[in-house]
């Protein structure tokens, strides 16, 4: 009876060591750079790679329509000097000038399209940096009360390993094993009698079983096998 109890005890603290253990696994899993935040950071570095393309391609435009400006200008002058005079080279000339400018305004409306572009980005990658900060900040408190539950969580468990050696050092090690064998097969070794039954497998046990337990013999159940506790 009295080596029932003590197996009983036993089995709290390695109930609550496994509760505890079981606290301290999640604890790892949480520990570490969150999905939502790689996702932001992704989506921020993505919008910059685009905000780079975007500004280069604004350059690349800003400069074509600069080249034909330049081209245009020199016809006129050409045009307009009066240093050509045959009409056929000035009709070239004019129609020549005509082409330029028509793809110098078609220049002109994809600078505004990619200047609108150029703004819409940068909006876009301030809110996303504010957004990624935030997620961050909370990130951080987490982190933060998560350690400390982890170095909680593992002093509890360190307490509870003391009781546990402490408990068993008042068991025989036949008993220990006769435990730890019932424990690796149907997970509670220990069970209540309540009424005559086992509590284990709900059987009515025989009055012969009941009343060696009583007298403090380590008593299993002849049905489930697991160690009888009539505390
Ligand atoms: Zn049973």
């Amino acid at each position: 009876m009295r080596l029932a109890k003590k197996l009983y005890e036993l089995q709290q603290v390695d109930l609550e060591i496994q509760k505890q253990q079981e606290i301290l696994d999640e604890i790892s899993r949480q520990l570490g750079e969150s999905e939502a935040l790689i996702k932001a950071k992704g989506e921020l570095l993505a919008e910059e790679k685009h905000l780079a393309e975007v500004e280069k391609r604004q350059r690349d435009v800003e400069w074509e329509s600069e080249d034909l400006r330049s081209t245009v200008a020199k016809i006129n002058d050409k045009l307009y000097s009066g240093k050509v005079k045959n009409p056929k080279e000035l009709l070239g000339f004019d129609q020549e000038a005509g082409i330029l400018k028509a793809k110098l305004r078609q220049k002109e409306d994809e600078l505004l399209d990619v200047m609108t572009e150029v703004e819409a980005t940068q909006d876009r990658i301030k809110l996303d940096s504010e957004c990624l900060g935030k997620l961050e900040g909370e990130w951080q408190r987490e982190q933060e009360a998560l350690t400390r539950k982890q170095a909680e969580t593992q002093g509890q468990l360190g307490g509870l390993n003391e009781k546990r050696q402490a408990v068993t050092s008042e068991v025989t090690p036949e008993a220990l094993e006769v435990y730890e064998g019932t424990r690796s097969k149907k997970g509670q070794a220990v069970v209540r009698v309540e009424q005559g039954r086992c509590q284990g497998c709900r059987l009515t046990l025989p009055v012969s079983e009941l009343q060696r337990a009583r007298a403090g013999d380590l008593v299993r159940c002849s049905s489930c096998g697991r160690i009888l506790y009539l505390g």
